[in-house]
């Protein structure tokens, strides 16, 4: 029973979303980014959605996935991590709203419930968002919100018709890197 050994660290899931510089491109760099971080390994990504931007709605529409990895890196140190690629990507922070190169946020660490000073987890827009509640959906429906005890799926039931637009894209990368390595993803 390979496929059920034991294996270390704990399944996170990765909100990406970019509305500047080629936004579907820049998504699909962030997960090349993703699959070469330390401690961790990425284990699927969602498709590309075409999204409508919620706050500030006069700028480009958005291109949102999600990602899943395997880590062990503390929460704090995956935060790090997140702002380290968006930085290395060329995020300048303008805003909450704003229009943004790259965005990274931790959605789920595990059944982990954080609340510190900087660090939200599960995060907390995550319910309200179509955006992102679509794409994990795609890739894990049954990951249950540790707060509401709800999965993905009823989460995004409950939505109805709230939480802005939402538009099937395609496009997962062909191949993205592992640590140096290409491959399928
Ligand atoms: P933004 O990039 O506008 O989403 O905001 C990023 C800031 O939100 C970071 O500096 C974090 O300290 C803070 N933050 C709090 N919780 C989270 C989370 N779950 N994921 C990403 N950023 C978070």
């Amino acid at each position: 029973m390979d496929f059920l050994r034991s294996r270390q660290g704990i399944i996170s899931h990765i909100a990406i979303g970019s509305n500047l510089d080629q936004p579907a491109d820049r998504c699909r760099e962030a997960m090349g980014h993703l699959a070469d971080l330390e401690h961790s390994r990425l284990i699927r990504v969602s498709s590309l959605y075409r999204t409508e931007p919620l706050g500030i709605e006069d700028q480009d529409w958005f291109v949102n996935a999600v990602a899943e990895i395997r880590t062990t890196l503390p929460p704090r140190d995956l935060l790090s991590a997140l702002l380290h690629i968006e930085s290395l990507m060329g995020r300048v922070r303008a805003g909450r709203w704003g229009p943004r190169v790259i965005d990274l946020d931790l959605l789920l660490y595990d059944q982990s419930v954080i609340d510190e000073p900087g660090l939200t987890v599960p995060h907390p827009e995550l319910h309200k968002r179509r955006f992102v509640l679509v794409p994990l959906n795609e890739i894990a429906p049954y990951a249950v919100h540790p707060v509401f005890g709800i999965s993905i799926r009823g989460l995004l039931d409950r939505l109805a018709g709230a939480g802005g637009k939402v538009e099937f894209l395609g496009g997962t990368p062909a191949r993205i890197t592992e640590n140096g390595k290409e491959r399928d993803c």
